[in-house]
């Protein structure tokens, strides 16, 4: 009988910081996609970005994994966070490759205008190789089939996740602005971010 491959969602974002929307997103794929785990990869100099507004590595990973915790299904690596230089999801893809080995089936998962931005990507002609794309929409966000590059459209899934209505720019203006940010986000990462004051001048430390 052929062995069922192992199914890997990779959950890739700056994640600054993780919230519910986030959350919701992972778990709703890996249902219906039918995922045997979803690997979160909080990226470390994310590409295509100013990077004032962005709390450092070590905080958005620990954020990861504290919100995380719960759930069997999730994990997080630290392989963009360890690794010098720009965040390339080829790179991430082709190391995560050797770990799960070559049979493991790869869904990179992220933002919806992200994805649209993925002809632009580091080496993108090799992306559709090494993994198929779901690009998670928030509503009032609509991705058109028609802003994906041809190249790349039968290897990316557009879903629309409501919960995605929260996003990590207006928690950071929350806190900024002394704002309740309670139940957007984990417990645990919402005390996380005030105990290492975190987003409270607009940089993270
Ligand atoms: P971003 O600009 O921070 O986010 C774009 C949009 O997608 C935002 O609305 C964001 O909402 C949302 N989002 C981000 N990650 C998400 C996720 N995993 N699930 C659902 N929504 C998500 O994008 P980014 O974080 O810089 O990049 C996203 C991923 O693409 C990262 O893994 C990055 O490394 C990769 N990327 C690679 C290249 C390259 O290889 N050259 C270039 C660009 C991006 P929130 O702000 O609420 O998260």
């Amino acid at each position: 009988m052929k062995e069922k491959p192992y199914k890997l969602g990779i959950m890739g974002g700056t994640f600054n910081p993780i919230h519910q929307g986030h959350l919701v997103a992972a778990e709703i794929i890996r249902d219906e996609f039918g995922l045997d785990e979803v690997l979160f990869v909080p990226s470390g100099k994310p590409p295509h970005k100013d990077n004032n507004e962005i709390a450092a590595p070590k905080h958005r990973w620990i954020m990861t994994v504290l919100a995380t915790a719960s759930n069997e299904y999730f994990s997080v690596s630290a392989i963009e966070i360890e690794r010098k230089g720009e965040s390339y999801t080829r790179d991430t893809l082709l190391e995560l490759k050797k770990i799960y080995g070559e049979k493991t089936q790869f869904y990179f998962i992220t933002g919806a205008d992200a994805i649209a931005e993925i002809s632009t990507w580091h080496k993108s002609e090799n992306l559709p190789k090494l993994a198929k794309f779901i690009a998670a929409s928030r509503p009032g966000y609509k991705l058109e089939w028609e802003k994906i590059d041809p190249r790349f459209r039968n290897f990316t899934y557009l879903i629309e996740i409501p919960a995605l209505a929260i996003s990590s720019t207006e928690i950071r203006k929350r806190v900024r602005e002394n704002k309740t940010i309670k139940y957007l986000l984990p417990q645990a990462v919402e005390k996380y971010i005030y105990k290492n004051k975190l987003y409270q001048k607009g940089v993270g430390s």
